[in-house]
């Protein structure tokens, strides 16, 4: 008998690659995996492909190339007046992927607990599980989708090593606001705890809703590795490329973890993802506008289908609740979705422990809004032209 390690065993592929393979095979519009379909700016495909016949085809040094982590460490700086080393507390990683694995690999013991909110990315808790950590959940309930501080309070026990945030927050679109990065600030202080934040739709926020880093809360630096990456804010999912910053002891615990997992991420794109946070600053803040449009008109067609929509702050997906067509499971109809309208959603109710536990997610589903005004007119159109009833 050759059977998987019991780490892997059971696990399927991941949501968004089954949706995205439905996609495909029934020809529907993929409204589910979060992929823009247009790519990033043309200068840093040109500064990749330039990078590609200059010879940077070698391993690029483990914590990535000087020019990448000193334009991470400018970009902290210009957004959010973080000072950083670029030596010491940067490391590239392959995708902010790679950094939430190296981040909980290596500062995860077997037993540590980790508090995370729920819903949650489908890595943190794959990760955890690696790590031998236990999660504990804290829910974020439409219709505001707000942390509750007592709920994060009581979710921390002696055992709590460090708070998994991330914000904006996907799958909701909730941008957290000063209360609650306070709230958080406040439960990690107390109990003396790390917090990782995963914050790779920092750029893509709405209606002038500002991103605050929780590194940047008077006590947090010290104790804050904050994740991000080049694909959401330019465009380049298939990059691949992400970043940990934070305190060096942090930042180094991420490398150890890393060297054994990609030991160096790809060589060529690294001068180009440098380019584009330095020459193509402006990029995100254009794409949030056009996003923040496309978000309206998703949101409006998703309401005339009769489907209940919470307009996100930030992000590029919206949620609905499917309960006011009479659907008990986001599951059930959004396997029914590509034969009904020709059109894939991601079924929230994977990102939660206990999807039918009071105020969570059985009956959400989640839709990307990072693609073509006319591609979100043809779902749109497909979703009005379709009985969508249970
Ligand atoms: N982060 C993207 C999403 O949430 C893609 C995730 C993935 O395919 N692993 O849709």
């Amino acid at each position: 008998m050759h059977s998987a390690a019991r780490r892997v065993a059971g696990m399927g592929e991941t949501i968004f690659a089954e949706m995205s393979a439905l996609a495909v095979r029934t020809g529907s519009v993929n409204l589910g995996q979060g992929f823009p379909d247009t790519d990033g700016p043309t200068s840093i495909l040109d500064a990749a492909s330039a990078a590609l016949h200059g010879g940077a085809n070698q391993y690029a040094p483990g914590i990535g190339i000087p020019a990448l982590r000193h334009a991470i460490a400018r970009h902290q700086q210009r957004h959010y007046a973080i000072d950083l080393d670029p030596d010491r507390q940067v490391v590239v990683t392959t995708g902010c992927t790679e950094a939430i694995a190296g981040a909980l690999l290596g500062l995860v013991d077997p037993g540590d607990e980790v508090v995370v909110l729920e819903p949650y990315y489908d890595s943190y808790t794959a990760m955890i599980d690696f790590a031998g950590g236990v999660r504990r959940p804290v829910t974020l309930r439409a219709p505001d989708f707000r942390l509750d501080p007592a709920e994060l309070e009581a979710a921390v026990s002696p055992r709590t090593k460090l708070i998994l945030l991330n914000t904006p927050h996907n799958p909701t679109g909730r941008v957290l606001d000063a209360d609650e990065l306070a709230a958080v600030a406040r439960v990690a202080l107390e109990h003396d705890l790390l917090v990782v934040t995963d914050e790779v739709y920092e750029h893509l926020t709405f209606d002038g809703r500002p991103h605050v880093p929780i590194a940047t809360l008077p006590g947090m630096a010290e104790r804050t590795l904050t994740l991000s990456s080049a694909g959401k804010s330019w465009s380049v999912t298939g990059w691949k490329v992400g970043w940990a910053t934070g305190p060096a002891e942090l930042v180094a615990a991420v490398t150890a973890a890393k060297q054994w997992l990609t030991f160096t991420s790809g060589a060529p794109l690294q001068p180009a993802v440098a380019a584009a946070l330095d020459a193509e600053a402006e990029f995100p803040a254009r794409l949030a506008l056009d996003l923040h449009a496309r978000r309206d008109q998703l949101v409006a067609g998703l309401g005339e289908a009769g489907l209940t929509a919470y307009t996100p702050e930030g992000t590029y997906f919206a949620t609905t609740d499917v309960s006011s067509l009479g659907w008990a499971s986001g599951g059930d109809f959004c396997r029914a979705l590509p034969e009904r309208a020709g059109v894939v959603a991601i079924p929230s109710e994977v990102f939660y422990d206990d999807p039918d536990a009071p105020g969570a997610g059985r009956q959400l589903v989640r839709w990307a809004f990072c693609k073509k005004p006319d591609v979100i007119a043809e779902a749109v159109s497909r979703l009005a032209g379709a009985d969508l009833t249970c």
